[in-house]
């Protein structure tokens, strides 16, 4: 069994609060994995690799090795990405780099570099960690498995709400539209393609308050 507590599940569907959560309640890290491939979108871009170029893939690797990436212990204990030495700007959860993130996760050396490292932080201990394919692909033999989605339509309005990787002007059909397409490209994915792991725990959330997820959650891990 790996020590570990793995939460999937589609974009917006109420992973990384969920999971912050759940690592705050039971004392333990929490590593969102989507930031990492986020990170690595950015740092593409940053070096002007244009993620729709049949290029992309080979450029890419050349690059990757110099690429530092580790998440750091932070003065209250939690884990924060640095990348290169420095903290990862907010603009990896900016609206640039999700349009490009998926075309950039679907390349199969990212994937190998991010996995390595994914495996390499569940050595230290228990610990939470978030993303598409930890409960299948990473971990999967982790000790606790969740699967967490909503409605479209719940999750547009609650991605919505919550600003930050959408562009201005955007509305709840625009966003629906835009997380209906990333889903359809981390499903579509030759390596490990979004998916429910069979042995992970469906929540559906639609109509679940954050408080009725956690409660869900720690009873099975409790159990
Ligand atoms: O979780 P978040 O929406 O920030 O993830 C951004 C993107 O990173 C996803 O749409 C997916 O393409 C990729 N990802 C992945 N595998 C993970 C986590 C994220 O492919 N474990």
């Amino acid at each position: 069994m790996q020590n570990v507590i793995a939460i999937d599940g589609p974009a917006a569907s109420g992973k990384s609060t969920i999971a912050r959560m759940v690592a705050e309640k039971f004392h333990v890290p929490y590593i969102n994995t989507g930031n990492m491939y986020r990170a690595v979108t950015l740092y593409a871009l940053q070096k002007h690799i244009d993620p729709d170029c049949g290029m992309a893939r080979e450029k890419l690797s050349v690059i990757l090795p110099q690429l530092q990436l580790d998440y750091v212990e932070n003065k209250e204990g939690k884990l924060e990405l640095e990348m290169n030495g420095a903290l990862v700007a907010d603009s990896i959860r900016g609206p640039e780099v999700t349009e490009s993130v998926s075309q950039i996760s679907s390349i199969p050396e990212v994937r190998e570099f991010l996995v390595a490292k994914q495996r390499e932080f569940a050595s230290r201990g228990l610990i939470v960690m978030e993303g598409r394919d930890i409960g299948t692909v990473v971990f999967p033999e982790a000790k606790y498995k969740f699967f967490l989605t909503a409605s479209p339509e719940v999750r547009a309005k609650r991605r919505l709400a919550q600003g930050g990787e959408i562009a201005a002007g955007s509305t709840v059909e625009s966003v629906a539209a835009e997380i209906a397409a990333r889903d359809e490209m981390d499903m579509k994915r030759k390596i490990s393609p979004l998916r429910k792991a069979e042995d992970a725990i469906l929540i559906d959330s639609s109509e679940l308050n954050i408080e009725q997820v956690i409660e869900k959650i720690s009873s099975y891990i409790n159990k």
